[in-house]
């Protein structure tokens, strides 16, 4: 095997805590967190004191302003348990960055030492019924009326978006306009005409809290809108290859700790007298599952340490999304295969990281979005 070299001791410390405090906190409830719904609101406060929630973000705002490995950890080991119902990357690495990088002084000051500390918890809300892959065709519209902007509209598919206390929500400052007409306004949960609808039953990821939202004349002060009016797309095309690198990075750790389950279970179960693990076809699987891991472990590592550099560009971030959640539902396809019936059965952490996998391909733009831009910037 191939070492991994980025990581120090000081990140690795930091994994075993995280590892301890998850497999304390979390691990004894998930099963029961997938019948509610929803994970504990108490978890997202209990991962604020023990640091692990924005990590990235600067001392002044209560972070550590540690740099991206050490998020890196924190999605890694949710990965490896299994632990699909917890969305702290999405409020982390993918909701923080934008107040970070686009939102004004007293915007950050107001809020990212209460994202740190877990006193808030966030979503972004870009999907609508009628507009997903196309976000051009955004219907949500904020319009300026006085020092107030008033939103309408609804969105769907919002994870975290049950339980958020903050969210990021992308509407049409100037419909005409078109991409260039797109803006990003942080809602309070608890503004007048700000509802959320059910939570969504879903195929896998059943923890994950995934919400329908909606807007009715919500008024946001004007210092809401994060950066400039019109500026929405082009910010969230800065943001995104963080947020396909993190998709990646989870789909790895699922995929790793899926042949390892696979690898004790096949030793241990036993067919026409002999371990599972002793027939060639089984045996052929591991080896093709563990180099295609491998080769994705090189893949993902090298973009990590790009990204550490600033210069992980949009066409590798998307053929790393589309690569490396293809490969986490292929592995884990097979992992189930080699579980035989009990790889069907939901007890079964095998059974859970197969039917959670499947949306990685779709999220966060879809497999075939992501093909799109990566042929844009060929030919
Ligand atoms: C569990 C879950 C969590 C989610 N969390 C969030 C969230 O937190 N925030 C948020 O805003 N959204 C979220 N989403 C929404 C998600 O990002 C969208 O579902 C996704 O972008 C696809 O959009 P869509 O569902 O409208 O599908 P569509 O855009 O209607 O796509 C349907 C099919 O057409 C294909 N297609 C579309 N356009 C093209 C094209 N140009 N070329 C080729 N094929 C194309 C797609 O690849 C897909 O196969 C979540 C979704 C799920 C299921």
């Amino acid at each position: 095997m191939i070492p991994r070299t980025l990581f120090s001791s000081d990140h690795e410390l930091f994994r075993d805590s995280v590892r301890k405090f998850l497999e304390q906190e979390a691990v004894p409830h998930h099963h029961q967190w997938e019948k509610d719904g929803h994970i504990d609101r108490a978890l997202w406060n209990k991962a604020g004191e023990a640091g692990m929630l924005c990590s990235h973000i600067p001392e002044e705002y209560g972070g550590m302003a540690a740099d991206f490995l050490y998020s890196t950890v924190v999605i890694e080991e949710i990965g490896r348990l299994g632990l699909t119902g917890i969305g702290f990357s999405l409020h982390s690495d993918i909701v923080a960055p934008y107040i970070l990088h686009y939102g004004s002084e007293a915007l950050k000051q107001r809020y990212l030492p209460k994202l740190v500390s877990g006193e808030m918890v966030t979503a972004i809300a870009m999907t609508e019924p009628g507009a997903g892959s196309d976000l051009q065709g955004v219907k949500t519209t904020a319009v300026l009326d006085g020092d107030e902007y008033v939103i309408n509209g609804s969105k769907t598919f919002i994870t975290n978006g049950w339980l958020a206390d903050l969210v990021i929500v992308v509407a049409k400052t100037d419909p005409k306009a078109g991409a260039k007409g797109t803006s990003l306004f942080l809602v309070e949960a608890s503004t007048p005409g700000f509802s959320k609808g059910k939570r969504l039953e879903k195929v896998g990821m059943k923890a994950q809290d995934t919400s329908e939202l909606f807007f009715q004349d919500v008024r946001v002060p004007k210092e809401n809108l994060l950066g400039q009016p019109g500026m929405g797309f082009a910010y969230l095309m800065q943001e995104l290859p963080q947020e396909r690198l993190t998709v990646g990075i989870g789909a790895l750790a699922s995929a790793e700790a899926a042949l390892k389950w696979t690898l004790d279970y096949t030793r241990e179960r036993k067919a026409f007298g002999k371990a599972v693990a002793d027939f060639q076809n089984t045996r052929f699987k591991l080896a093709e599952m563990a180099t295609e891991i491998q080769v994705g472990r090189v893949f993902i590592d090298r973009c990590l340490e790009l990204h550490l550099q600033g210069k992980l560009d949009v066409p590798t971030a998307a053929m790393l999304k589309y690569w490396t959640t293809d490969l986490q539902c292929k592995v884990l396809d097979e992992c189930v295969q080699l579980h035989g019936g009990y790889g069907f059965m939901w007890e079964y952490p095998i059974a859970r990281a197969w039917a959670d996998a499947r949306v990685q391909r779709i999220y966060a733009g879809t497999n075939e979005i992501m093909k799109e831009i990566i042929s844009r910037s060929l030919v």
